[in-house]
């Protein structure tokens, strides 16, 4: 069986632009070994996985479809959580958390606090908190954002998010989104909680001398994405690999480390434009004499996608696509190139456009070049996002 190298390059799908002479970033850029490891394979498009209650696709729910385990979803909780290296137990609830400005009638000024750099002070002033039974565990993970749990009995994750998702809108209170005791209950305790950390944070010495500077005070919690924690049989149980991940954003490493795969460190691998390429690529290859499956996630083309930067999505594609360049000469390796979603410039958001996907090391099939339109024409067809690993496994184990 040959080895698997899949490269999931986020949002890269898009739609035509006409400053682009109606060409998508990727049809514009210039990409010379992509279309090599086209040319060299075979093409397709993947036809976007949505849960029932999505309207666009979404990074954690695309990236668990694609590895195959829709039926253990925990909602992106828990994976940030797991990516900042917070460790769950079984009935765990997890949420992201961004550190934000409210005024006092917890109106937010700003959902990222200015963003703040430097929250690990204020995020030790309030570990340790203990209500009604319930254990509250903080972490930070960058800038404005950290991971929180709620460990304790009798906890559910179908609740509200404190999140409006905009300024000037009052921070929402916690509701209960079924009768359960288990979701009142934890609606409960968890604004009780924030309750208790904003009074924490007004009063901490860090937001004092920040309010003196002129900065931003990070004095509230704006929870959401919570997902309560189940085990999950991993890659090597479950198709019999020998999985490691390679990526820079929070999530990638926490769905890759729920799923049972070996983080790789790259240095200064970040998940921003600034990421290490060449390094990361540089860890992948390598990581390839040791491990059957190695899954490396490049994450600013989506970034650049949410801007609207067209520009700036097809240049990075172009960076990309040069420190691609050893790839088509590997021996005994399935390369796939994909994405988890497109996300449309023009839209400022994931969209349901097909994603491309090649396949390079087992035959080829006359696509010559790696674009949304080019792979319609290839031999995969369209698959759905669920059949891609049984798809990649087969051609994996073809001689
Ligand atoms: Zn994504």
């Amino acid at each position: 069986m040959k080895k698997i190298l899949l490269i999931i390059i986020d949002g890269l799908g898009d739609k035509p632009i006409k400053q682009l002479g109606n060409r998508t970033p990727l049809e514009a850029a210039q990409t010379t070994n992509l279309d090599k490891l086209a040319e060299k394979g075979v093409c397709g498009s993947v036809l976007p996985f949505l849960f029932p209650q999505d309207k666009y696709p979404t990074s954690a729910g695309a990236h668990i479809a694609l590895f195959g385990y829709m039926n253990y979803f925990l909602m992106r909780g828990p994976y940030e959580v797991a990516g900042i290296g917070m460790k769950m137990k079984e009935g765990d609830v997890a949420f992201r958390v961004n550190f934000a400005t409210v005024d006092p009638n917890l109106k937010i000024i700003d959902r990222r606090a200015g963003r703040i750099k430097q929250i690990k002070p204020l995020v030790k002033s309030l570990s340790g908190i203990k209500i009604n039974g319930v254990k509250f565990l903080i972490k930070e993970s960058y800038g404005h954002r950290a991971g929180l749990i709620m460990r304790g009995k009798g906890l559910s994750a179908n609740i509200s998010r404190g999140d409006p998702k905009k300024v000037e809108a009052k921070a929402k209170k916690i509701i209960p989104l079924d009768k359960s005791r288990e979701a009142e209950f934890t609606a409960e305790v968890l604004n009780k909680f924030l309750e208790k950390a904003h009074q924490v944070l007004k009063e901490h010495p860090l937001n004092k001398k920040r309010k003196k500077q002129g900065s931003l005070p990070a004095n509230y919690l704006l929870v959401r994405g919570a997902g309560k924690f189940k085990e999950t049989p991993g890659f090597k149980q479950r198709y019999g690999l020998k999985a490691c991940c390679v990526a820079g954003g929070g999530l990638y490493k926490g769905v890759a480390k729920i799923l049972g795969m070996d983080l790789i460190k790259v240095k200064r691998a970040t998940g921003f434009a600034n990421t290490n390429l060449e390094g990361k690529i540089t860890a992948g290859r390598n990581a390839l004499k040791k491990y059957n499956f190695v899954f490396l996630h490049i994450k600013a083309t989506d970034t650049f996608g949410h801007d609207g930067d067209f520009r700036g999505k097809k240049k990075f594609i172009e960076k990309i696509d040069k420190n691609l360049k050893p790839l088509p000469n590997l021996k005994n390796v399935l390369i796939v190139v994909t994405a988890d979603h497109s996300t449309c410039c023009s839209l400022k958001r994931h969209c349901k456009e097909l994603i491309p996907l090649l396949i390079c090391g087992d035959g080829t099939d006359g696509v010559k070049e790696f674009s949304e339109k080019a792979c319609q024409k290839g031999k995969l067809g369209k698959i759905k996002q669920l059949n891609l690993m049984p798809e990649i496994l087969k051609l994996a184990r073809e001689d």
